[in-house]
Protein backbone atom coordinates (compact mmCIF):
# COMPACT_ATOMS: atom_id res chain seq x y z
CA UNK A 1 0.00 0.00 0.00
CA UNK A 2 2.97 2.46 0.72
CA UNK A 3 4.57 1.13 -2.00
CA UNK A 4 1.65 2.28 -4.41
CA UNK A 5 0.99 5.51 -2.60
CA UNK A 6 4.44 6.54 -3.09
CA UNK A 7 4.08 5.69 -6.57
CA UNK A 8 1.38 7.58 -7.47
CA UNK A 9 3.35 10.55 -5.53
CA UNK A 10 5.85 10.26 -8.17
CA UNK A 11 3.37 10.05 -11.28
CA UNK A 12 1.54 13.53 -9.95
CA UNK A 13 4.91 15.35 -9.10
CA UNK A 14 5.92 14.60 -12.60
CA UNK A 15 2.39 15.72 -13.92
CA UNK A 16 2.33 18.97 -12.27
CA UNK A 17 6.02 19.90 -13.36
CA UNK A 18 5.02 18.96 -16.65
CA UNK A 19 2.58 21.55 -16.25
CA UNK A 20 4.27 24.06 -15.19
CA UNK A 21 7.36 23.95 -17.49
CA UNK A 22 5.80 22.54 -20.44
CA UNK A 23 8.41 20.62 -21.90
CA UNK A 24 10.62 18.12 -19.76
CA UNK A 25 13.60 15.51 -20.51
CA UNK A 26 14.10 12.89 -18.52
CA UNK A 27 17.32 13.93 -16.71
CA UNK A 28 15.85 17.04 -16.08
CA UNK A 29 12.57 15.40 -14.28
CA UNK A 30 15.24 13.40 -12.08
CA UNK A 31 17.09 16.00 -11.40
CA UNK A 32 14.09 18.06 -10.15
CA UNK A 33 12.87 15.11 -8.60
CA UNK A 34 15.45 13.96 -7.25
CA UNK A 35 15.32 9.83 -8.45
CA UNK A 36 17.40 7.93 -10.18
CA UNK A 37 16.96 8.28 -14.61
CA UNK A 38 15.48 4.69 -14.20
CA UNK A 39 13.27 4.99 -12.08
CA UNK A 40 11.77 7.81 -13.45
CA UNK A 41 12.08 6.59 -17.06
CA UNK A 42 10.08 3.77 -15.60
CA UNK A 43 7.60 6.01 -14.17
CA UNK A 44 7.55 8.62 -17.77
CA UNK A 45 7.48 5.26 -19.65
CA UNK A 46 3.51 3.83 -17.53
CA UNK A 47 1.88 7.66 -18.10
CA UNK A 48 2.98 7.43 -21.95
CA UNK A 49 1.20 4.31 -22.02
CA UNK A 50 -1.93 5.42 -19.61
CA UNK A 51 -2.10 8.85 -22.31
CA UNK A 52 -0.93 11.02 -19.54
CA UNK A 53 2.42 12.34 -21.25
CA UNK A 54 3.26 12.42 -24.93
CA UNK A 55 6.75 11.85 -26.04
CA UNK A 56 7.79 14.65 -28.15
CA UNK A 57 10.67 12.79 -29.94
CA UNK A 58 14.29 14.25 -29.39
CA UNK A 59 15.04 17.70 -28.28
CA UNK A 60 17.40 20.00 -30.60
CA UNK A 61 20.75 19.02 -29.67
CA UNK A 62 22.68 21.09 -27.28
CA UNK A 63 25.81 19.35 -28.24
CA UNK A 64 25.92 15.25 -26.98
CA UNK A 65 22.91 13.07 -27.02
CA UNK A 66 20.10 14.41 -27.76
CA UNK A 67 16.99 14.05 -25.13
CA UNK A 68 13.48 12.93 -25.49
CA UNK A 69 11.54 15.62 -24.57
CA UNK A 70 8.20 14.97 -22.76
CA UNK A 71 5.08 17.35 -22.29
CA UNK A 72 1.66 16.60 -20.50
CA UNK A 73 -1.41 14.88 -23.21
CA UNK A 74 -3.60 18.73 -22.87
CA UNK A 75 -6.58 16.50 -23.35
CA UNK A 76 -6.30 14.45 -20.55
CA UNK A 77 -8.30 17.04 -17.99
CA UNK A 78 -9.70 20.20 -18.57
CA UNK A 79 -9.95 23.20 -15.52
CA UNK A 80 -12.12 25.59 -15.34
CA UNK A 81 -10.57 29.27 -14.82
CA UNK A 82 -12.57 32.15 -13.44
CA UNK A 83 -11.57 35.53 -12.36
CA UNK A 84 -13.81 37.85 -10.84
CA UNK A 85 -13.35 41.75 -9.75
CA UNK A 86 -15.50 43.90 -8.86
CA UNK A 87 -17.80 44.58 -11.76
CA UNK A 88 -17.02 41.62 -14.24
CA UNK A 89 -15.94 37.84 -14.19
CA UNK A 90 -14.64 36.40 -16.76
CA UNK A 91 -14.55 32.15 -17.28
CA UNK A 92 -13.19 30.14 -19.37
CA UNK A 93 -12.20 26.52 -19.57
CA UNK A 94 -8.30 25.16 -20.60
CA UNK A 95 -6.81 22.10 -21.46
CA UNK A 96 -3.48 21.22 -19.61
CA UNK A 97 -1.29 22.86 -21.94
CA UNK A 98 -2.65 26.07 -20.55
CA UNK A 99 -4.44 26.89 -23.58
CA UNK A 100 -7.94 27.85 -24.29
CA UNK A 101 -11.02 24.98 -25.02
CA UNK A 102 -13.68 27.14 -24.67
CA UNK A 103 -14.56 30.53 -26.06
CA UNK A 104 -13.72 33.19 -23.13
CA UNK A 105 -16.95 34.56 -21.17
CA UNK A 106 -17.14 37.88 -19.76
CA UNK A 107 -20.17 38.36 -17.24
CA UNK A 108 -21.15 41.82 -15.65
CA UNK A 109 -21.30 40.78 -12.34
CA UNK A 110 -21.48 43.52 -9.79
CA UNK A 111 -20.08 42.10 -6.22
CA UNK A 112 -21.01 45.50 -4.06
CA UNK A 113 -23.98 44.85 -1.78
CA UNK A 114 -25.36 41.89 -4.21
CA UNK A 115 -26.13 38.94 -1.56
CA UNK A 116 -26.74 37.07 -4.66
CA UNK A 117 -23.05 37.59 -6.99
CA UNK A 118 -22.14 33.99 -5.65
CA UNK A 119 -25.06 32.05 -7.11
CA UNK A 120 -24.51 34.11 -10.13
CA UNK A 121 -21.39 33.37 -10.85
CA UNK A 122 -21.89 29.99 -10.09
CA UNK A 123 -24.88 29.55 -12.43
CA UNK A 124 -22.83 31.78 -15.10
CA UNK A 125 -19.99 29.06 -14.91
CA UNK A 126 -22.30 26.19 -15.00
CA UNK A 127 -23.93 27.81 -18.08
CA UNK A 128 -20.64 27.78 -19.36
CA UNK A 129 -19.21 24.50 -18.82
CA UNK A 130 -22.98 22.94 -20.50
CA UNK A 131 -22.32 25.31 -23.94
CA UNK A 132 -18.52 24.53 -24.15
CA UNK A 133 -19.54 20.93 -24.80
CA UNK A 134 -16.72 19.81 -22.46
CA UNK A 135 -17.87 16.76 -20.05
CA UNK A 136 -18.28 17.37 -16.35
CA UNK A 137 -15.98 14.52 -15.65
CA UNK A 138 -13.24 15.44 -17.65
CA UNK A 139 -12.70 18.78 -15.32
CA UNK A 140 -10.50 18.43 -12.88
CA UNK A 141 -11.39 21.21 -10.64
CA UNK A 142 -12.17 25.01 -10.82
CA UNK A 143 -9.78 27.87 -9.62
CA UNK A 144 -11.60 31.33 -8.98
CA UNK A 145 -9.95 34.59 -8.25
CA UNK A 146 -11.62 37.28 -6.87
CA UNK A 147 -11.17 40.71 -4.76
CA UNK A 148 -11.22 41.30 -1.02
CA UNK A 149 -9.79 39.54 1.99
CA UNK A 150 -9.79 36.37 1.13
CA UNK A 151 -8.88 33.12 3.66
CA UNK A 152 -8.23 30.75 1.18
CA UNK A 153 -6.88 27.83 3.29
CA UNK A 154 -10.53 28.20 4.56
CA UNK A 155 -12.53 29.16 1.62
CA UNK A 156 -14.15 32.08 2.59
CA UNK A 157 -14.00 35.46 1.01
CA UNK A 158 -14.93 38.22 3.98
CA UNK A 159 -15.13 41.13 1.79
CA UNK A 160 -18.02 40.47 -0.58
CA UNK A 161 -19.45 37.03 0.07
CA UNK A 162 -22.08 37.29 2.92
CA UNK A 163 -21.22 34.33 5.53
CA UNK A 164 -23.23 31.29 5.90
CA UNK A 165 -21.80 30.37 9.22
CA UNK A 166 -22.28 26.70 8.23
CA UNK A 167 -20.29 26.18 5.60
CA UNK A 168 -17.76 27.78 4.03
CA UNK A 169 -17.53 29.86 0.31
CA UNK A 170 -15.82 26.88 -1.34
CA UNK A 171 -17.40 24.53 -0.11
CA UNK A 172 -20.63 25.98 -1.22
CA UNK A 173 -19.51 26.36 -4.61
CA UNK A 174 -18.42 22.56 -4.44
CA UNK A 175 -21.47 21.57 -3.72
CA UNK A 176 -23.25 23.52 -6.07
CA UNK A 177 -20.81 23.04 -9.01
CA UNK A 178 -20.31 19.03 -8.33
CA UNK A 179 -16.33 19.61 -8.43
CA UNK A 180 -13.28 20.68 -7.07
CA UNK A 181 -12.85 24.34 -6.18
CA UNK A 182 -10.38 26.78 -5.03
CA UNK A 183 -10.22 30.72 -4.61
CA UNK A 184 -7.89 33.11 -3.61
CA UNK A 185 -7.54 36.74 -4.28
CA UNK A 186 -7.03 38.09 -7.19
CA UNK A 187 -3.77 39.51 -6.95
CA UNK A 188 -2.13 36.72 -5.67
CA UNK A 189 -3.25 34.55 -8.41
CA UNK A 190 -2.04 37.10 -10.81
CA UNK A 191 1.16 37.07 -8.95
CA UNK A 192 1.12 33.20 -9.15
CA UNK A 193 0.46 33.50 -12.91
CA UNK A 194 3.37 35.92 -13.57
CA UNK A 195 5.63 33.78 -11.60
CA UNK A 196 5.12 30.28 -13.21
CA UNK A 197 4.25 31.39 -16.66
CA UNK A 198 5.07 35.38 -16.92
CA UNK A 199 7.95 37.57 -16.59
CA UNK A 200 8.28 36.60 -13.22
CA UNK A 201 9.26 32.91 -13.79
CA UNK A 202 12.60 31.89 -11.86
CA UNK A 203 12.69 35.43 -9.82
CA UNK A 204 13.75 34.91 -6.13
CA UNK A 205 11.92 38.16 -5.07
CA UNK A 206 9.42 39.97 -7.38
CA UNK A 207 6.63 42.08 -6.75
CA UNK A 208 3.80 41.76 -9.29
CA UNK A 209 1.31 44.81 -9.29
CA UNK A 210 -2.41 44.49 -9.64
CA UNK A 211 -3.90 47.63 -11.73
CA UNK A 212 -7.10 47.33 -11.77
CA UNK A 213 -10.48 48.88 -9.75
CA UNK A 214 -8.18 48.43 -6.48
CA UNK A 215 -3.98 48.21 -6.89
CA UNK A 216 -3.36 44.61 -5.68
CA UNK A 217 -0.14 43.68 -4.77
CA UNK A 218 1.50 39.52 -5.01
CA UNK A 219 4.78 39.15 -3.38
CA UNK A 220 6.81 36.38 -4.11
CA UNK A 221 10.03 36.85 -1.83
CA UNK A 222 12.80 33.76 -1.48
CA UNK A 223 11.31 31.83 -3.75
CA UNK A 224 7.75 31.31 -2.33
CA UNK A 225 4.43 33.60 -2.83
CA UNK A 226 4.40 35.21 0.76
CA UNK A 227 1.17 35.59 2.04
CA UNK A 228 1.86 36.85 5.79
CA UNK A 229 0.70 35.77 8.77
CA UNK A 230 -3.25 35.18 8.43
CA UNK A 231 -3.20 35.33 4.68
CA UNK A 232 -3.74 38.84 3.62
CA UNK A 233 0.00 40.17 3.38
CA UNK A 234 -0.18 42.74 0.00
CA UNK A 235 -2.64 45.03 0.43
CA UNK A 236 -0.90 47.74 -1.43
CA UNK A 237 -4.20 49.49 -2.41
CA UNK A 238 -4.27 51.25 1.22
CA UNK A 239 -1.37 52.19 2.41
CA UNK A 240 -1.82 55.74 3.45
CA UNK A 241 0.01 57.69 0.40
CA UNK A 242 -2.59 59.96 -0.80
CA UNK A 243 -3.65 63.25 0.96
CA UNK A 244 -6.38 63.94 -1.16
CA UNK A 245 -8.88 63.23 1.45
CA UNK A 246 -10.86 61.05 -0.49
CA UNK A 247 -13.01 58.11 1.25
CA UNK A 248 -11.73 54.76 0.55
CA UNK A 249 -13.56 51.56 0.17
CA UNK A 250 -12.01 50.20 3.04
CA UNK A 251 -13.19 53.24 5.11
CA UNK A 252 -10.04 55.02 6.26
CA UNK A 253 -9.19 58.24 3.86
CA UNK A 254 -5.34 58.79 2.39
CA UNK A 255 -5.36 54.92 0.56
CA UNK A 256 -3.16 54.67 -2.54
CA UNK A 257 -6.11 52.92 -4.44
CA UNK A 258 -8.05 56.84 -3.87
CA UNK A 259 -5.53 57.67 -6.72
CA UNK A 260 -4.55 54.73 -8.73
CA UNK A 261 -7.69 53.40 -8.92
CA UNK A 262 -8.88 52.64 -12.70
CA UNK A 263 -12.37 53.20 -11.56
CA UNK A 264 -11.49 56.46 -9.82
CA UNK A 265 -9.97 57.45 -12.69
CA UNK A 266 -13.03 56.91 -15.04
CA UNK A 267 -15.59 58.51 -12.41
CA UNK A 268 -12.49 61.88 -12.74
CA UNK A 269 -13.05 61.44 -16.49
CA UNK A 270 -16.51 61.54 -16.29
CA UNK A 271 -16.65 64.58 -14.47
CA UNK A 272 -14.06 65.98 -16.96
CA UNK A 273 -16.28 65.28 -20.18
CA UNK A 274 -19.10 66.41 -18.53
CA UNK A 275 -17.72 69.43 -17.88
CA UNK A 276 -16.68 69.58 -21.38
CA UNK A 277 -13.29 69.39 -20.87
CA UNK A 278 -12.57 67.17 -23.67
CA UNK A 279 -14.89 66.08 -26.60
CA UNK A 280 -12.76 63.57 -28.03
CA UNK A 281 -13.89 60.65 -26.00
CA UNK A 282 -17.33 59.28 -25.66
CA UNK A 283 -19.29 59.41 -22.41
CA UNK A 284 -20.60 56.31 -21.23
CA UNK A 285 -21.50 54.47 -17.57
CA UNK A 286 -17.97 54.58 -15.35
CA UNK A 287 -17.50 50.61 -15.42
CA UNK A 288 -16.62 50.94 -19.46
CA UNK A 289 -14.58 54.29 -18.84
CA UNK A 290 -11.31 52.87 -18.06
CA UNK A 291 -10.67 51.30 -21.08
CA UNK A 292 -12.11 54.12 -23.11
CA UNK A 293 -9.36 56.05 -21.23
CA UNK A 294 -6.51 54.23 -21.77
CA UNK A 295 -7.68 53.69 -25.31
CA UNK A 296 -7.44 57.55 -26.07
CA UNK A 297 -4.33 58.24 -24.50
CA UNK A 298 -2.65 56.39 -26.39
CA UNK A 299 -4.28 58.07 -29.54
CA UNK A 300 -3.02 61.05 -28.02
CA UNK A 301 -6.10 63.08 -26.02
CA UNK A 302 -4.18 65.03 -23.32
CA UNK A 303 -7.39 65.11 -20.59
CA UNK A 304 -6.80 61.11 -20.89
CA UNK A 305 -2.40 61.02 -21.05
CA UNK A 306 -3.09 63.39 -17.70
CA UNK A 307 -5.60 61.54 -15.87
CA UNK A 308 -3.01 58.52 -16.21
CA UNK A 309 0.21 59.72 -15.75
CA UNK A 310 -1.46 61.05 -12.29
CA UNK A 311 -2.05 57.06 -12.12
CA UNK A 312 1.32 56.37 -12.89
CA UNK A 313 2.92 58.77 -10.53
CA UNK A 314 1.23 57.81 -7.16
CA UNK A 315 2.15 54.14 -8.53
CA UNK A 316 5.73 55.16 -8.46
CA UNK A 317 5.63 56.51 -5.32
CA UNK A 318 4.01 53.10 -3.97
CA UNK A 319 6.53 51.23 -5.56
CA UNK A 320 9.19 53.55 -4.30
CA UNK A 321 7.96 51.88 -0.45
CA UNK A 322 8.31 48.55 -1.53
CA UNK A 323 11.97 49.03 -3.46
CA UNK A 324 13.18 50.19 0.47
CA UNK A 325 11.69 47.88 2.17
CA UNK A 326 11.79 44.72 0.14
CA UNK A 327 14.74 45.04 -2.33
CA UNK A 328 12.89 43.17 -5.15
CA UNK A 329 14.90 42.30 -8.33
CA UNK A 330 12.15 42.68 -10.21
CA UNK A 331 8.96 44.45 -10.45
CA UNK A 332 5.57 43.13 -12.90
CA UNK A 333 3.08 46.05 -13.75
CA UNK A 334 0.14 43.15 -14.56
CA UNK A 335 -3.61 43.10 -14.19
CA UNK A 336 -6.04 45.68 -16.80
CA UNK A 337 -4.09 48.79 -16.65
CA UNK A 338 -0.78 46.87 -17.90
CA UNK A 339 -2.15 47.94 -21.17
CA UNK A 340 -1.87 51.77 -21.02
CA UNK A 341 1.91 50.88 -20.38
CA UNK A 342 2.93 53.61 -22.59
CA UNK A 343 1.63 56.16 -20.64
CA UNK A 344 2.40 54.74 -17.11
CA UNK A 345 5.92 54.33 -17.54
CA UNK A 346 7.19 57.52 -17.36
CA UNK A 347 5.59 59.03 -14.38
CA UNK A 348 6.47 55.70 -12.40
CA UNK A 349 10.13 56.04 -13.25
CA UNK A 350 10.00 59.84 -12.43
CA UNK A 351 8.21 58.89 -9.29
CA UNK A 352 10.88 56.38 -8.50
CA UNK A 353 14.01 58.83 -9.54
CA UNK A 354 12.67 61.30 -7.51
CA UNK A 355 11.54 58.81 -4.59
CA UNK A 356 14.15 55.98 -4.77
CA UNK A 357 17.67 55.66 -3.33
CA UNK A 358 19.97 54.85 -6.81
CA UNK A 359 21.47 52.56 -5.13
CA UNK A 360 18.36 50.54 -4.31
CA UNK A 361 16.85 51.64 -7.21
CA UNK A 362 19.80 50.44 -10.03
CA UNK A 363 19.21 47.03 -8.98
CA UNK A 364 15.24 46.38 -9.78
CA UNK A 365 14.13 45.95 -13.42
CA UNK A 366 10.18 47.10 -13.86
CA UNK A 367 8.55 45.71 -16.80
CA UNK A 368 5.54 45.05 -18.17
CA UNK A 369 3.58 42.24 -17.87
CA UNK A 370 3.12 39.66 -21.22
CA UNK A 371 0.51 37.81 -20.21
CA UNK A 372 -1.89 40.71 -19.85
CA UNK A 373 -5.63 40.43 -19.26
CA UNK A 374 -5.21 36.82 -19.02
CA UNK A 375 -3.34 36.75 -16.06
CA UNK A 376 -6.08 36.63 -13.44
CA UNK A 377 -7.76 33.15 -15.51
CA UNK A 378 -4.03 31.58 -16.20
CA UNK A 379 -3.28 31.94 -12.33
CA UNK A 380 -6.68 30.79 -11.49
CA UNK A 381 -5.94 27.49 -13.56
CA UNK A 382 -2.37 27.10 -12.21
CA UNK A 383 -4.07 27.45 -8.77
CA UNK A 384 -6.20 24.31 -9.64
CA UNK A 385 -2.92 22.38 -11.19
CA UNK A 386 -1.15 22.62 -7.74
CA UNK A 387 -3.75 21.70 -5.46
CA UNK A 388 -5.02 18.69 -7.40
CA UNK A 389 -3.55 15.27 -7.46
CA UNK A 390 -3.94 15.06 -11.75
CA UNK A 391 -2.83 11.08 -11.73
CA UNK A 392 -4.94 10.20 -9.14
CA UNK A 393 -8.26 12.64 -9.76
CA UNK A 394 -8.23 10.33 -13.14
CA UNK A 395 -8.01 6.91 -11.62
CA UNK A 396 -10.10 7.59 -8.78
CA UNK A 397 -12.04 11.07 -9.09
CA UNK A 398 -14.18 9.54 -12.05
CA UNK A 399 -16.97 6.69 -11.99
ZN1 LIG B 1 -8.34 51.93 1.69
Amino acid sequence: MAKQAESYTLQNSILKRLYFQKKQSCAALSEWLRKSIPVVTKVLNELVEEGYVVNNGYAPSTGGRRPLSYSLNKDKGFIVAVAMDQLFTRIVIVDLSNCQASEPETIELDLHQNQDALNSMAEAVRTHIDRSGISRDQIIGAGIGMPGFINSREGINYTFFEENGKISHQAYLEKVLGMRVFMDNDSSLTALAEWTFGLAKGHKNAMIINIGWGTGLGMILNGELFRGDAGYAGEFSHIPLSDNGVLCECGKRGCLETETSLLIMAEKAVNEIKRGKTRHIPLKDVKYMSDIVMDAADRGDQLCIELLSHVGYMLGKGIAILIHILNPGLIVLSGRGAKAEKILMAPIQQALTQYCIPKLLENTDIVVSQLGKDAGLIGAAALVVENVDIYKYNTYGRS
